[in-house]
């Protein structure tokens, strides 16, 4: 996939924003959609005069109309990414995630943008699968609305790229974190262990266990991934080539803020809450073959993700 002038929705949030600096480092011209409705725009204030920036939520049909005019990419990152409230409201994950990306492909259509990169999810979109490592080619169980919601977009993807000639890929996310992430598993234990350093309460039996990918790694797989697909639709698994307990991510965090003898409350069950995934190994075999693995370990990543969390909370 070759890209130039580009639109990054949700280049105001965690990973959108670390797409929107390798754009600018490789001097494509790049137009940011975020509502800011869970963005903040400080994560690309030092960009600010390299990029446009429109605050509009996507589905905002003039704004899309005059928005996608003579681009050649989206790079399509908008979304409500919480699994747990998708459950307790699903019409949110359907009306964003689904009928938002709807209208990013209509407009696409109806206005000549070949080229979408879609920020898919590994673990929620296979769902409670029964081989791991998982592969890209298994059939999607979804347990969660978000989940669908993906399961849903990639389906329109592969209609639209048969029907109108368009190139796509899906990039099917591990758990990422890092720097800027503001949410998940990590992010909720440093602030529940700065409050209470002595205990701290673990959703589920804590053995959920799953794969991470840090920040840097998830970018360069991304990006590596993008430029491997020159017609059609492909879709990659982008992960580790490891699993973490959640127990196993307390005890980093509880080291790296030099924390002993701190005292895990469960709540039980296997998952965490409803539609959470609890086993998760994503195959990298596929992008593997094609000469990308990842380079920071998830312990290593988790320290530099607290160190980062340490300065900015
Ligand atoms: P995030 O919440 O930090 O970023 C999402 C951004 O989209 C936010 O800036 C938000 O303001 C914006 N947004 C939401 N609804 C919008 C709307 N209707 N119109 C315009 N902007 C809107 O989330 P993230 O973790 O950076 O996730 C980015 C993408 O990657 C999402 O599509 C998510 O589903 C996917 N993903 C993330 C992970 C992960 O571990 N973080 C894993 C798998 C997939």
């Amino acid at each position: 996939m070759k890209y130039k002038n580009c639109i990054v929705t949700g280049g105001a949030g965690f990973i959108g924003s670390y797409v929107v600096e390798r754009l600018v480092k490789e001097k494509c011209n790049v137009t940011v959609i975020d509502d800011l409705s869970a963005g903040d725009e400080k994560r690309i204030e030092h960009l600010k005069d390299k990029i446009e920036f429109i605050k509009a939520d996507i589905r905002d049909k003039d704004m899309l109309q005059k928005t996608c005019s003579g681009k050649d990419t989206i790079f399509h990152f908008a979304a409500d990414p919480d699994v747990k409230s998708s459950v307790l409201n699903p019409q949110n994950s359907f009306d964003i995630n689904v009928h938002g990306t709807f209208l990013i492909l209509e407009y696409m259509r109806r206005l000549d943008v070949p080229n979408i990169v879609f920020a898919s999810s590994g673990g929620t979109l296979y769902g409670q699968v029964d081989i791991f490592p998982t592969p890209e080619d298994i059939q999607f169980r979804p347990i969660s609305a978000y989940g669908a919601s993906k399961a849903f977009t990639e389906v329109y993807l592969s209609a639209y790229t048969a029907s109108y000639g368009m190139n796509a890929v899906t990039l099917r996310y591990a758990n990422i974190f890092g720097p800027r992430s503001t949410h998940g598993v990590m992010f909720d234990f440093y602030h529940k262990l700065k409050k209470n350093p002595k205990k701290l309460e673990i959703l589920g039996d804590g053995k959920q266990v799953k794969s991470y990918l840090y920040i840097e790694d998830c970018i360069d797989g991304s990006f590596f991934a993008a430029k491997k697909v020159e017609k059609g639709l492909d879709a990659f698994n982008i992960g580790s080539n490891s699993w973490t307990t959640v127990i196993e991510i307390a005890d980093i965090i509880a080291d790296e803020l030099g924390l002993k003898n701190v005292k895990y409350a469960f709540t039980g069950g296997e998952a965490g809450w409803t539609g959470d995934v609890f086993k998760m190994l994503l195959s990298t075999e596929k992008i593997k073959k094609l000469g990308w693995t990842p380079k920071v370990s998830t312990e290593e990543g988790i320290r530099l993700y607290i160190r980062w969390l340490k300065e900015n909370f």
